[in-house]
């Protein structure tokens, strides 16, 4: 079995968690745009400098940047089976070219799995993810603050939310599904993977 899915969602909303939960059960790996972009950034490599700031901002790093990343990602060998996209597509031009890529590959695009959770619960959980990381004695992550979230939840409303209108707009394609993403961890897990087993 073969196939493509995407987590959407807002900051906070779980989706880096799930993709890490799901992988292993569903045999695909999964692709986070902002690890990847944090991992440039600690090696301190070109693109690492040009994402930070705009990471520390909680603006959006190019498409052109993240296109770059992803098309030479999806070409290595773990993703032959399929992959999880974990914050990508973020903008319609993203999932224009997702489309595009996914063409010229022959491949299709098989689950948008929206995690749904509302504002007040997404400001909780990432504050709570820096607190946690202070507890273990290590840095928070320099966009997990009231100040940066706050534009984080900017950015995806003006930006990544019309991408869901894109989806939405291919109902009779059945690839959008919905989920509760204020359940218990393992509900959620259980619920993406019941859409998938069909
Ligand atoms: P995340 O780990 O998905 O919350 O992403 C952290 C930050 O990385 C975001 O706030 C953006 O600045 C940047 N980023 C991650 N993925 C993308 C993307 N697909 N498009 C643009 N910026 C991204």
């Amino acid at each position: 079995m073969s196939f493509n899915m995407i987590l959407f969602g807002p900051p906070g909303a779980g989706k880096g968690t799930q993709a890490g939960r799901l992988q292993e059960k569903l045999g695909i790996p999964q692709l986070s745009t902002g690890d990847m972009l944090r991992a440039a950034v600690a090696e301190g490599t070109e693109l690492g400098k040009q994402a930070a700031e705009i990471m520390e901002r909680g603006d959006l790093v190019s498409d052109e940047i993240i296109l770059g990343m992803i098309s030479e990602r999806i070409e290595k060998p773990d993703c032959e089976k399929g992959y999880m996209l974990d914050g990508f597509p973020r903008t319609i031009g993203q999932a224009e070219a997702l489309d595009d890529m996914l063409r010229v590959s022959g491949r299709s695009l098989d689950y948008v799995i929206n995690l749904k959770v509302d504002n007040e619960e997404l400001k909780k959980r990432i504050a709570g993810r820096a607190q946690e990381a202070i507890d273990a004695g290590k840095e928070p992550r320099k966009d997990d603050n009231a100040e940066t979230f706050a534009k984080r939840l900017e950015s995806y409303n003006a930006q990544t939310l019309p991408v869901l209108g894109y989806y939405e707009e291919r109902a009779a394609e059945g690839v959008l599904h919905h989920v509760d993403g204020m359940q218990e961890i393992d509900t959620v897990t259980a619920d993406i993977e019941a859409i998938i087993n069909g």
